[in-house]
């Protein structure tokens, strides 16, 4: 699975990569020196919004993908990532992470985090994410919709592009 590691302007990319299930590191306090060492130790790709930063990383041979200012939606700047690296964009629940520290998330039975959430909230939904290092409980609350729409949106691009699925089944 792919590494990255996003500059301190793409915060909110950051987070969508990690529930994604992408390893990414992303600090606003890193500087340019630290994402190229970062790149380089941890075989990172390297994602970013400053040009200057995208040619250093080029010239050194490491993978970057410069995402510009005029992409300013996170499904634009999902598609442009997932055309460059061929990654998938499917939510896998088996396969997600926190997206406050990018630890892996571990689903966990109900009576485990009972006393963590809401009842309301602990009856209406089935699945549970902990993470066990901001002690955070996640799950698919009214928010989901705006990302699995969202996911849908890049999907659809994806396989108009490629001639995925959709495009093959309308010619039989
Ligand atoms: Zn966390």
């Amino acid at each position: 699975m792919v590494k990255v590691v996003v500059d301190s302007m793409l915060g909110n990319l950051a987070r969508w990569l990690r529930v994604l299930g992408y390893d990414t590191e992303y600090s606003r306090k890193m500087q340019d020196g630290d994402i190229l060492s970062l790149a380089i130790r941890d075989s990172r790709i390297i994602i970013t919004r400053d040009l200057g930063l995208h040619r250093r990383a080029i010239k050194k041979n490491l993978m970057s993908v410069y995402i510009p200012p005029e992409l300013t939606e996170i499904a634009d700047m999902l598609t442009l990532i997932a055309e460059k690296l061929g990654l998938s964009i499917d939510f896998d629940k088996g396969n997600t992470r926190c997206p406050l520290c990018n630890n892996r998330l571990s689903i966990v039975p109900k009576a485990q985090i009972a006393s963590l959430v809401p009842p309301e909230v602990l009856n209406k939904y089935d699945t549970f994410w902990y993470c066990s290092k901001c002690r955070k409980v996640y799950w698919q609350g009214n928010h989901w919709k705006t990302i699995s729409d969202t996911l849908e949106i890049v999907k659809s691009r994806l396989n108009r592009k490629t001639g995925g699925p959709s495009s093959a089944e309308s010619r039989v």
